[in-house]
């Protein structure tokens, strides 16, 4: 256990998460701790001083003080961080990838940095010098921001719709989403029945307000855990509300919940992008993550799909599963660019608190090992055509990596651009779905999320829908 000794403690979390970007997941703690991390903020002549110091090794870090609003907290935030990561990174001798970059979403920094009217180059060069971003990362960065061109500025008053489905067959170790697994599937129809009416609920403040749909995608969960009637009833009312989005996604995810009729429900429905998830092609591994399939399923699923005429199949993969090294991994990725769909999203595993992998006490791999697997898909889907569209980073990943979204040119996922750099609307339904409204004038992102829980869903879907229109009118 780690004690902070801070006169900052409201930036606990913060410094916390900098402190775990080198020594993984250890216990911090304001009140006690074996070992002690000390920071002492001051400020003199318009100069921050942060002083972090631990076990012997001092480092002292100035900063120009700017006073007012959020831009005071957002940059005091930053030179605090950015201290404490000089401290840790002489004390352990390591330099992590994304240097002291803790949030999701790094290409953000790169887009203010350009907004800041740097230069490409430039910004590049920032974004090493500020936030010490490794050279490799900040041209992974570059290479998002090009593929997003033309597609990353939604107009004002058009908005993303996301469906979730919170349903799955059995529950993979590393899960930590609200899902329930199907069980008796006594909650489905009631689910179905809520959902719907927060649908066409939902779809009557959009069209009062003029708003246009721009994506809609289906996920979860997995929502071909639903039969191919009870799919088609979702898809039916959505389609109905909200018709005329350019693009159209359902996450048929798990390859044991895909067959003929869901597929056949999906092409009637014009879904014009499709996930079958792999995530890896070792049988074994699958038997370890508690997924209820085979690789020879993912290859049926993948067949049948592409013999129904889908032209935009994409899969997602994970590096660092427990159990594999780089061979079952580069099998993993030969076998998906073999099959050749045209999107391929690489995860690195996660380990969040509420998975089974956790309460387990699973360990991850190093974070060398982790970051060999993600370099060498990179590698071998550049190599195949594909190019990284979106990036978004998660707690608790094998090496503080990162997810990157992969696609054939012409086949980037636009709702998976919008709902990650959140520079789009998005009108979320179903249990455990966010809305998120954007500001853009006041650079603010507002929330409303609905209940996780699928009983209380389906018992307070009325007030779902309100805190959609109080957000959407406050
Ligand atoms: S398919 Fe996705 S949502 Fe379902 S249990 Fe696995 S990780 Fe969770």
């Amino acid at each position: 256990m780690i004690r902070l000794m801070t006169n900052l403690p409201e930036f606990f979390g913060d410094i916390s998460e900098v402190i775990r970007l080198f020594l993984g997941q250890v216990d911090i703690s304001l009140e006690e701790g074996e070992e002690i991390v000390r920071h002492v903020h001051s400020e003199e002549d318009g100069v921050w001083t942060e002083r972090f110091s631990m076990d012997g090794v001092q480092v002292c870090h100035t900063a120009q003080a700017v006073h007012g609003g959020l831009i005071e907290k957002r940059l005091l935030k930053r030179a605090v961080k950015t201290s404490c990561f000089l401290m840790m990174k002489e004390k352990t001798g390591m330099t992590p990838p994304w240097g002291s970059l803790t949030g999701i979403r790094p290409t953000r920094i790169l887009y203010e940095l350009l907004e800041e009217g740097l230069s490409e180059q430039e910004a590049m060069g920032a974004i090493h010098d500020r936030f010490y971003v490794s050279p490799d990362k900040a041209t992974l960065l570059r290479d998002i921001i090009h593929m997003q061109r033309g597609l990353i500025d939604a107009p004002a008053d058009e908005y993303d719709l996301y469906i979730g489905i919170p349903f799955c067959t059995t529950r993979c170790a590393y899960c930590s989403f609200a899902s329930g697994e199907l069980g008796s599937g006594s909650l489905v129809e009631p689910y179905i029945e809520a959902l719907i009416r927060e649908i066409r609920e939902s779809a009557n403040l959009m069209n009062e307000r003029g708003m246009k749909i721009r994506a809609a995608y289906m996920g979860g969960g997995t929502p071909t855990a639903l039969n191919a009637l009870q799919l088609d009833r979702v898809l039916s009312a959505a389609q109905e509300c909200f018709p005329g989005a350019r693009e159209w996604t359902v996450e048929a995810g798990r390859p044991d919940t895909i067959d003929r009729d869901k597929l056949t429900v999906m092409n009637e429905h014009e879904i014009t992008r499709i996930s079958v998830n792999p995530q890896t092609f070792s049988d074994e591994t699958l038997r370890i993550i508690g997924r209820a399939h085979t690789s020879k399923d993912t290859l049926e699923a993948y067949a049948l799909a592409r013999e129904m005429g889908f032209n935009h199949i994409n899969m997602d993969l994970i590096a660092a599963l427990p159990g594999e090294g780089m061979e079952q991994f580069e099998k993993t990725l030969r076998t998906t660019t073999d099959l050749r769909p045209e999107s391929v999203t690489v995860h690195t595993l996660a380990i969040k608190r509420s998975s089974k992998l956790h309460e387990q006490g699973y360990t991850q791999i190093g974070a060398e090992a982790a970051d060999e697997m993600v370099t060498f898909a990179r590698q071998t889907l550049t190599e195949a055509g594909y190019r990284p569209y979106y990036l978004y980073r998660q707690k608790y990943m094998a090496g503080n990596l990162e997810n990157v979204g992969y696609a054939l040119p012409g086949h980037a996922c636009l709702y998976n651009i919008d709902n990650m750099e959140e520079t789009t609307k998005i009108l979320a339904l179903g249990a455990g779905a966010i809305t998120k409204w954007l500001y853009p004038r006041e650079r603010r992102i507002e929330r409303a999320p609905n209940v996780r829980n699928i009983e209380q869903y389906i018992a307070r879907v009325s007030e779902m829908v309100e805190r959609k229109r109080a957000l959407i009118d406050g």
